[in-house]
């Protein structure tokens, strides 16, 4: 394959070269283990301590409410599992969203088969929740809400300040899978009355396997990995110390650059959706037309199933990806589509672009005659 574009920026991001660089003599010279009493390991325990407050600033967070994981799959397990343990004897009822990432939907079956009781919110055709609805779903024994930031798939972005409000007022913790949003947009922890936070490295042009959980100091969360005392004993294990240098820097790349990248991103992302309405026929853009994340683009295409379309895609050198996936045979339809009202056949048929700060107008270029011309394959090939 001559050229590669890649377009699936919500799936993983390609390290940015500052961050590599920093994090580079964290595997060779700077080696100590941060929880050593020699000077040698001073320079690792204050890289551990830089990069919470370089965490902590983008979201308005103090350095001590942020915890390191391996990611955000790890976030949203400790958080949800650590409230349900916790809070137990006060209520066992979660509330959730149908349209939350596998990390948080899992982990909410896992619990229900431990007694707990979760209610899934509905969401409308453009994948947001219904605060009415999230109002009469709270019960007295309600512990829990989380409803993720912004949707991985179709880039909603949910309506948190409200939500925060609602917990608030009923008492109730306060999680939200910020994974897709961290980095991305404005986060303000404070203000939106966020009690926990996941987020992942890997997904802001930072490393894989590191990621953090906020916790709002006023919370008190159960450890879910026991061991040594690292981390206030709340997550134990030898701190991957090139990871979170990594995250660190990453996070303080997006927050001196997410209003270019916001107004960069934005546009890309309209003019390609403008280009795809205008070129290709029977198109339906999934997700909300303007509380989307600013890299998303989500579409689907009548009669064209999505995971053909990124696998002709593919032998164009382009990278792109479709919820719906066949494995061994079996084909199962995008949850976050069938939620927002799709019928089975369509939730079949969407493709996901998604930007970065780095794609380039050239490969958009690239990438929108391609498109069309995919599309009209297969539609001729299944007619
Ligand atoms: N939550 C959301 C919304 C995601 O998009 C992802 C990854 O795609 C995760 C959680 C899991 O994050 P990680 O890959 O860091 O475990």
């Amino acid at each position: 394959m001559d050229r590669l574009v890649y377009f699936d920026n919500a799936a993983t991001t390609k390290i940015y070269a500052d961050v590599l660089k920093e994090m580079l003599p964290y595997f060779s010279v700077l080696y100590s283990n941060p929880s050593g009493i020699y000077e040698f390991s001073d320079k690792t325990k204050a890289a551990a301590k830089a990069s919470k407050e370089r965490i902590a600033g983008l979201i308005n967070a103090s350095p001590e409410e942020i915890y390191f994981t391996s990611g955000g799959t790890e976030s949203d397990n400790w958080a949800l599992k650590s409230i349900a343990f916790m809070k137990r004897n006060r209520g066992r009822h979660i509330i959730t969203s149908k349209v939350e990432h596998p990390a948080v939907l899992n982990t909410c079956r896992y619990l229900s088969e431990q007694g707990f009781k979760v209610s899934y919110l509905d969401v409308d055709k453009y994948g947001m929740i219904d605060l009415n609805q999230l109002v009469e779903t709270i019960r007295r024994d309600t512990i829990m809400i989380s409803i993720m930031y912004a949707n991985n798939e179709v880039g909603t972005i949910q309506p948190i300040e409200k939500i925060g409000k609602i917990a608030k007022l009923n008492d109730i913790v306060f999680h939200t899978d910020a994974v897709q949003a961290f980095g991305q947009i404005p986060i303000d922890v404070k203000k939106m009355n966020i009690d926990l936070l996941s987020a992942s490295a890997h997904k802001l042009h930072g490393p894989k396997g590191c990621g953090c959980l906020y916790v709002n100091k006023e919370i008190s969360l159960a450890p879910m990995i026991h061991g040594g005392s690292q981390q206030n004993k709340m997550r134990a294990g030898t701190l991957n110390i090139p990871g979170i240098v990594g995250m660190g820097k990453a996070a303080q790349i997006a927050g001196k650059n997410m209003e270019n990248n916001i107004k960069k991103e934005k546009m890309m992302r309209d003019y390609i959706i403008s280009e795809i309405r205008k070129q290709i026929p029977e198109c339906s853009l999934n997700g909300h037309e303007s509380q989307r994340l600013p890299g998303n683009v989500n579409f689907s295409f009548k009669n064209v199933e999505g995971e053909a379309l990124v696998i002709l895609l593919d032998t164009m050198g382009i990278c792109a990806s479709s919820a719906s996936a066949c494995s061994a045979g079996l084909k199962t339809p995008s949850h976050v589509l069938t939620a927002m009202g799709k019928k089975n056949e369509e939730a079949y048929e969407s493709l996901r672009i998604t930007l970065s700060s780095e794609t380039t107008r050239d490969e958009i270029m690239y990438l929108l005659p391609r498109l069309k011309s995919a599309v009209e394959s297969i539609r001729k090939m299944s007619s």
